[in-house]
């Protein structure tokens, strides 16, 4: 059994915006979450984006009283802002028990590390990344990488991983290049639970092609949830007043035609457009209600979803707050 949790589905920057507060206003972050044998909730976050400080106050308590694991990775498609904005307010970092594993590309000679500690320097912020309390360990990620993640959180060197090791999660890797997202492409991950082989594929950042992104549709083929940029309309991605082919980003129709071409049962559209208000993606979303094949699931900040032989057993909205 497998949980997936929404903290941030937008794209570009974040909108605290009325209009938008049903989908939600926080840049991209995903959680997926396990439990491990001794019963602690095991986190594995995809991206950084404003909704992490969301999920870092969430986590924030139960750090102390181990209902969550001090313990966990933090996988990044790529470094734009919006998936790493949240980073700087994220509670765990401020307390010297964390361990963070950290794992991204290496892009322009900078690694996932690098990159963060560029962010963390005064002037432009207070504190700098390395007075941050926590632990936090840096790897690289490349094209074609499989890897597990053991019971404590952190991920297994080994692979495949020695026969006792109990994984709680298995994570693909798919590198994209430019021009699928500029300028130095993005990651994209399948997460499967060894329990059940439930899989989730994270494909986000990517601008698809006519006839469908054919590395895309193989990486995720037969995964049971896709989760896929829908940034853009038909009408706005083929405007000519104000273009946006070749900014990296997908339309709904796109994600729907990867999404059948790789034959996943559920499709999720995210990283929204900040300019999508909550009424346009309630209309969107009654245009799609009627396909089976995949199942149309509007993504939005706080959905929870629990997953258990690659079906959706149940649906609800968290409620998170930053007040105590
Ligand atoms: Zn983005
Ligand atoms: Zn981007």
């Amino acid at each position: 059994m497998i949980t997936l949790n929404f903290h941030g589905v937008r794209g570009s920057h974040p909108v605290p915006d009325g209009q938008m507060v049903g989908y939600g206003g926080n840049t991209s972050c995903v959680e997926v979450v396990k439990v491990n044998k001794a019963g602690v909730k095991v986190p594995l976050i995809i991206d950084a984006g404003t909704g992490l400080i969301k999920l870092g106050y969430a986590m924030g308590a139960k750090l102390f009283t181990n209902e969550y694991s001090s313990t966990f990775t933090m996988l990044f498609t790529h470094l734009h802002p919006d998936h790493t904005e949240g980073f700087n307010f994220f509670v765990p970092n401020f307390f010297p028990f964390c361990t963070i594993h950290i794992l991204g590309m290496e892009t322009l000679r900078k690694n996932v590390g690098g990159v963060l500690k560029g962010k963390m320097v005064p002037p432009t912020f207070p504190i700098e990344y390395k007075d941050l309390k926590s632990i936090r360990k840096h790897g690289v990620l490349n094209d074609g990488q499989q890897f597990y993640i053991g019971q404590d959180g952190a991920p297994i060197s080994r692979y495949p991983p020695a026969k006792d090791a109990d994984p709680l999660f298995e994570v693909q890797v798919m590198q994209a290049y430019a021009p699928s997202h500029p300028q130095q492409g993005a990651l994209y991950y399948k997460i499967r639970d060894p329990e059940d082989n439930t899989t989730i594929a994270c494909i986000w950042d990517v601008e698809s092609h006519i006839g469908g992104d054919v590395r895309v549709i193989t990486f995720a083929e037969q995964a049971d949830l896709m989760i896929h940029d829908a940034q853009y309309t038909e009408e706005e991605y083929l405007s000519t007043k104000n273009p946006v082919q070749g900014f990296g980003h997908s339309t709904f129709s796109m994600a729907i035609e990867n999404a059948v071409r790789a034959k996943t049962r559920y499709l999720i559209p995210f990283h929204y457009n900040p300019r999508h208000n909550d009424k346009l993606l309630d209309r969107i979303s009654a245009q799609y209600r009627h396909i089976q094949s995949p199942i149309v699931l509007m993504s939005q900040e706080g959905l929870s979803l629990t997953l258990q032989n690659g079906l959706i057993l149940q649906q609800e909205m968290l409620s998170i707050g930053f007040s105590n």
